[in-house]
């Protein structure tokens, strides 16, 4: 099936009505060629430099009013979500190799701690299937979400290569939930491991700490260049494919959506816009329910 860019997709589900919801002079996300962002604001984790503190963890989830999700490590409770979900939009993971494997090869196994959040993409997957532009990357390099404009489709969740956007399931009227680049995380961080700056000066800060260091990094500054760059970079002493970061051509761009919306016949894109233009209505008419119930109790009844 021949590939769909956004408008040929909603002309294809005869979801017209939905085409008024489509921002202004959006760029379509394949053709022209990835935009750099070198200029807008990136942060560069560096995992060598974590200490594993989580204070990244805690100032992410007090400044986004999320809940706590407590765990227990050796009988001693942390907070430590493992796993991002709809209240944590970043988490720190932890890789230790098999110890067997690297005592056959006569080392200390490797490990490394790993900051998973969004990675801000510069040419967004989750961007180039959302069909009514709930989903933005900005000039300031941040994919940001409008859940005003979101009709709950949750085309985004397939999309993103990175499996970053979450959904609150089991809302009454649920959002796509993720990270949305306030970089509380960075001004927490108690001991240089996330910097924030311009994207091109913190790709050469990079290259210039694995130049000083070889032996403490490996040679790859992950977000540089994958799937278009992210504004969101990594540096690790452990390879990216042990950390479970994907490895994405630099070209690659929305092709991870390319064969998923390929596929599709178009009566079930249609479908798919269909109930979520209904979902949407329904939330709206809840919403103003909801304010207007909101009001009688102020006011007294009507
Ligand atoms: S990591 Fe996923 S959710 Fe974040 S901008 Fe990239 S495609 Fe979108
Ligand atoms: S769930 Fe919302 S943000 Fe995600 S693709 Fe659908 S409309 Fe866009
Ligand atoms: S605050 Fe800094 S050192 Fe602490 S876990 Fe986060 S990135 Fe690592």
């Amino acid at each position: 099936m021949k590939k769909l860019n956004r408008r040929e997709f909603l002309a294809t589900s005869g979801a017209a009505a939905s085409s008024a919801l489509l921002p202004a002079g959006e760029a379509e996300a394949s053709g022209a060629a990835p935009p750099s962002y070198d200029y807008a604001e990136a942060v560069l984790y560096d995992a060598t430099r974590c200490i594993g503190c989580r204070s990244c963890q805690r100032a992410c989830r007090e400044y986004n009013g999320l809940a706590p999700e407590a765990g227990e490590l050796n009988g001693v409770r942390f907070e430590m979500p493992a796993q991002l979900s709809e209240e944590h939009w970043m988490v720190l993971q932890v890789y230790r190799e098999e110890p067997d494997a690297a005592a056959a090869e006569g080392r200390d196994p490797d490990w490394s701690y790993l900051k998973r959040n969004c990675m801000h993409c510069n040419v967004p997957a989750c961007v180039s299937v959302c069909p009514v532009g709930a989903l933005q990357k900005t000039d300031t390099g941040a994919v940001t979400y409008d859940e005003d404009r979101c009709i709950g489709c949750r085309y985004c969740l397939f999309a993103c290569p990175y499996r970053v956007p979450r959904y609150e399931w089991v809302d009454r009227t649920p959002r796509v939930r993720k990270c949305n680049w306030n970089r509380a995380c960075v001004r927490a961080c108690p001991v240089g491991a996330l910097t924030g700056g311009a994207r091109a000066k913190l790709v050469a800060e990079a290259h210039e700490r694995i130049e000083e260091r070889p032996d403490r990094y490996v040679d790859h500054v992950y977000g540089e260049h994958e799937g278009g760059g992210t504004s969101y970079l990594i540096l690790a002493g452990v390879g990216h494919d042990k950390l479970a970061l994907p490895s994405i051509s630099p070209s690659v761009r929305s092709s991870y959506v390319d064969p998923i919306m390929g596929s599709l016949p178009g009566w079930i894109v249609g479908m798919g816009l269909f109930l979520g233009g209904l979902y949407q209505i329904e939330r709206r008419r809840r919403e103003r329910e909801s304010m207007r119930n909101g009001e009688n109790d102020g006011e007294g009844p009507p």
